[in-house]
């Protein structure tokens, strides 16, 4: 089915309208233990809630939609669910996994989301932290994925999202020397137009309620400030700790599935 494009009414494009991100991974049919899995009835009722967010009178933060790694079920499930919608999206795929990974979208599927009229990304190429690779694995993990994408899908390919969120300058000059001109992050902040080289994301946990979700688009932004606050705590904890250990503590309080790399922070 293509997808109706979206369109933004003119009464709100008359006053200054940021963007709120969210960043989703896998769908489940069932409950998952997974922390960045979600429900699909779940999933739906988040849609729900920001197609009437858009719709509102005094909406002044426009709703988003992201979806990194790519899972199976974000063709699958999310996809349809959006179209029947009239949602649009990105999808950032980690490249290397394509057609190789159980689970994980093989090329067929990715054609078919870009057809659809859904934007795509890259994620890396294995998933590794960028902050962890050395120049060579950079050229991989931002080059290799991009140009094969481009590829694949015959289409630039000019956005990226952080696997695990995991970014310092090095990364980002690497990045932009890559050819990205944007790139996405978990950072929880609202983004003003233009959007800027580095754009931030809410990762939505597959247990947030679609009430604490509204809470977020709040005009006075109190939530969505105190999640800034706390991102920015973490990344401390982490510089104090040493990334791996962080990511492996993470790991154990956020009930990383045994033998994925989708768990947690470690793998958004
Ligand atoms: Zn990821």
């Amino acid at each position: 089915m293509p997808l109706r494009v979206e369109s933004i009414p003119e009464e709100k494009t008359r006053r200054p309208l940021r963007r709120l991100f969210l960043l989703y991974h896998e769908i489940r049919s069932g409950e998952s233990r997974y922390s960045y899995a979600i429900e699909s009835g779940m999933f739906e009722r988040h849609l729900d809630l920001l197609v009437r967010l858009r719709e509102a009178q005094d909406c002044d933060l426009w709703p988003e939609l992201t979806f990194d790694d790519g899972h199976s079920s974000d063709v699958e499930i999310a996809a349809p669910l959006l179209q029947s919608r009239g949602l649009t999206a990105r999808f950032f795929i980690t490249a290397g996994w394509t057609e190789t990974k159980t689970g994980y979208m093989g090329w067929a599927e990715v054609r078919s989301l870009h057809e659809a009229g859904f934007t795509i990304g890259a994620h890396g190429w294995s998933h590794k932290l960028l902050t962890h690779c050395s120049d060579a694995e950079l050229q991989t993990e931002l080059g290799r994925s991009r140009l094969t994408l481009e590829d694949k899908l015959g289409v630039s390919v000019t956005t990226m999202s952080l696997p695990g969120g995991r970014a310092n300058r090095r990364v980002l000059a690497a990045c932009a020397e890559a050819g990205y001109t944007q790139v996405y992050t978990s950072v929880p902040r609202a983004e003003s137009l233009p959007l800027g080289a580095t754009v931030g994301r809410l990762n939505v946990a597959g247990s947030m309620q679609p009430e604490w979700i509204a809470k977020l688009f709040q005009p006075d932004g109190r939530i969505l400030r105190r999640l800034g606050r706390r991102y920015r705590m973490k990344e401390a904890a982490k510089a104090l700790m040493g990334d791996r250990l962080y990511a492996g503590l993470w790991a154990l309080v956020s009930r990383k599935e045994p033998g994925t790399d989708g768990g947690g922070e470690g793998a958004e």
